[in-house]
């Protein structure tokens, strides 16, 4: 497989080249070391360095600690809404201008509105949360294989675009935790779906215990995505965790459907 292109934003971030699980050194059930890793309220979740920086932005990577009921615990973000998908592995993007009465069937939120929190729910699938400082519209998209093989991030960046006048070259968009390309095995229809959409065939390795079978690289194959859509690489932050092989982060492949989901947050204080 020829190099990611992640890898040299993961120095950026010095994340260095943490790779691999085993190189993160877990401290406690909830902080890791060397991670952007907060601590609130008694839960956690991940921050994105970079955006944490940008004074109005509030965001996060749930980890399996962070529930939905701990929206409503943060005094700081009283009077914050939160705009939570019915996510159904679409290309179904949502502009949001307010609170929604029930939850919205779709795969991306879309907003420049302040104190909404836009939500996406993922356990393997990847989580990415886009801000453009300039414009302020945030975006948060779930992008499981189905998404990512519909270019679900390109659409985004698109509407971002046309509707909020947002020039892709100052967007940041940071892509969460997800099963990573040692983990995540599809069949080789999911290849073939990919080929015909010409996505490159690196993003697929062979699975050598398992004929017929491969590992895609659904980090590598989103990054690609914002690349195509205009952005600059060094705009697309990458907090590089495998949910299967983290076990203070929930994996649909390791867990089962029982466990439950992560929540992804993005919103704007004003
Ligand atoms: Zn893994």
């Amino acid at each position: 497989m020829s190099p990611s292109p992640e890898k040299a934003i993961l120095v950026d971030l010095g994340w260095g080249d943490r790779k691999e699980p085993a190189d993160l050194t877990i401290t406690t059930t909830l902080g890791i070391t060397g991670t952007p890793m907060m601590e609130r309220t008694g839960s956690a979740y991940l921050t994105e360095p970079r955006l944490e920086r940008i004074p109005w932005l509030i965001h996060g990577f749930g980890t399996a600690a962070w529930t939905e009921a701990d929206f409503g615990r943060v005094r700081e973000w009283d009077g914050f809404r939160p705009v939570i998908l019915d996510q159904v592995h679409s290309d179904i993007i949502h502009c949001v201008a307010g609170p929604q009465n029930g939850r919205l069937e779709g795969d991306a939120l879309i907003t420049s509105v302040p104190k909404l929190f836009l939500v996406v729910k993922t356990a393997d699938c990847l989580p990415v949360l886009v801000a453009d400082e300039a414009r302020r519209v945030v975006a948060a998209v779930h992008c499981g294989w189905r998404g990512t093989w519909k270019r679900i991030l390109e659409q985004v960046v698109g509407e971002l675009r046309a509707r909020y006048g947002c020039d892709p070259a100052g967007l940041l968009a940071a892509l969460g935790p997800c099963i990573g390309p040692d983990c995540y095995e599809v069949g080789p229809e999911v290849r073939e779906r990919f080929e015909a959409a010409e996505f490159p065939d690196d993003l697929f390795r062979p699975n050598p215990a398992a004929a017929g079978k491969y590992f895609l690289d659904i980090r590598a194959a989103n990054t690609l995505g914002l690349r195509r859509a205009g952005l600059h690489p060094e705009n697309i932050l990458s907090l590089d965790a495998c949910t299967r092989c983290r076990p203070e982060l929930l994996s649909y492949r390791r867990d089962g459907t029982a466990e439950g989901r992560m929540y992804a947050f993005i919103g704007m204080k004003a």
